[in-house]
């Protein structure tokens, strides 16, 4: 449940109005002070009822009152009211509206009779007011109260939370292509070359390789820490271009393979595993920030499965190129897999 409380003007209410208000104001204030001194002093229960309150109100409006007066007795004992109180309709006895030109109005019992009056709406409560006036949330008591010369209402709207589709975006880390995006059901995608990645990695593997050929120990440390760097820059690189291309998206959800278990055979050594878990974590936590959620699924198959018929046999990879033999799909590899990952229910995880 969402809860939006909602505070709108009364436009130009009439002088007759203004006067009944202020008049509603100081009788809901009395009404509340007399049941409290009244249960103080042991001149009635505490199921006290309407019949023992004699002014003008309207009934639902002294019922809210003794209520509220209820509250406060049970909280703090004997209150003394000495201010005027914005004075409140319960639930049930108001309601919003629009008219047939499209002003919102409130209408609402006081004394003399249940009138309706425009109110002016904020664009920040536009969205609950509507959902309001559609049916499609509840409110709570209303509260009508005076600041300076204006005149205001006061509410709370209660709507479930839009739960609509969410849209997987599928994400396939690998060695020709460091990430290969697919977004199934907007048929989009995104491909970003690993060029840059495996030079790095082929770059310090030579390098570390004649540093101990050399014998060079503190040389060779010195190397790892600054590839360590660079693929820590890169991996910031390609998690940002990730989620802002995931941000993109109704409902967003990232699906990962689950690389604690690293694929085998695919090119990447153990010591360049935790390449992919970084990017991973990295992934995870800026998605996070933007409210996106990070799924990790099953990564067995992914990229022999054809993922248009599920066939994962008679399938063929060769490079980039994926063919299926039972439907005789084709499509990029990596995509593919993406596709099939995209797909996969998962596990929430969390940076
Ligand atoms: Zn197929």
């Amino acid at each position: 449940m969402v809860t939006t409380t909602v505070t709108v003007k009364f436009h130009q209410p009439t002088r007759e109005r203004r006067r009944e208000w202020q008049k509603a104001m100081r009788l809901y204030r009395d009404t509340k002070q007399y049941v409290i001194d009244g249960w103080e002093n042991g001149n009635f229960g505490m199921s006290v009822t309407t019949s023992e309150i004699d002014n003008e109100l309207y009934a639902a409006i002294q019922n809210q009152a003794i209520r509220e007066a209820k509250s406060d007795y049970k909280r703090d004992g004997i209150a003394e009211y000495h201010q005027s109180q914005p004075f409140a309709v319960n639930n049930q006895n108001w309601e919003v509206d629009t008219t047939d030109n499209g002003n919102v109005v409130i209408g609402f019992p006081c004394m003399s009779g249940w009138w309706y009056t425009p109110v002016e709406v904020y664009d920040e409560v536009d969205e609950a007011v509507q959902k309001l006036i559609d049916g499609e949330a509840d409110k709570s008591r209303l509260q009508v109260y005076r600041r300076g010369s204006e005149w205001y209402a006061t509410f709370n709207v209660e709507h479930e939370q839009y739960v609509g589709g969410e849209t997987p975006v599928g994400v396939d880390v690998g060695h020709n292509h460091v990430l290969a995006v697919r977004v199934p059901d907007e048929d989009e995608s995104m491909l970003v070359s690993g060029k840059e990645a495996k030079y790095v990695r082929r770059k310090y593997r030579s390098l570390r390789h004649s540093l101990q050929q050399a014998g060079a120990l503190r040389a060779r440390n010195r190397v790892g820490n600054k590839e360590q760097r660079r693929i820590k820059d890169m991996n910031h690189k390609l998690s940002r271009q990730l989620v802002e291309f995931a941000s993109k998206f109704e409902n967003a959800v990232i699906r990962m393979e689950d690389l604690e278990g690293i694929r085998d055979g695919n090119g990447w050594d153990g010591v360049h595993s935790w390449h992919f878990y970084q990017l991973q974590e990295f992934v995870t936590y800026k998605a996070e920030k933007e409210g996106i959620e990070v799924e990790k699924v099953d990564p067995n198959n992914t990229s022999q499965t054809c993922s248009e018929c599920g066939e994962d046999e008679d399938t063929v990879r060769d490079g980039d190129h994926f063919v299926c033999h039972e439907c005789g799909y084709e499509r990029h590899a990596d995509l593919n897999a993406a596709n099939n990952i995209a797909r996969r229910e998962g596990e929430t995880c969390s940076a």
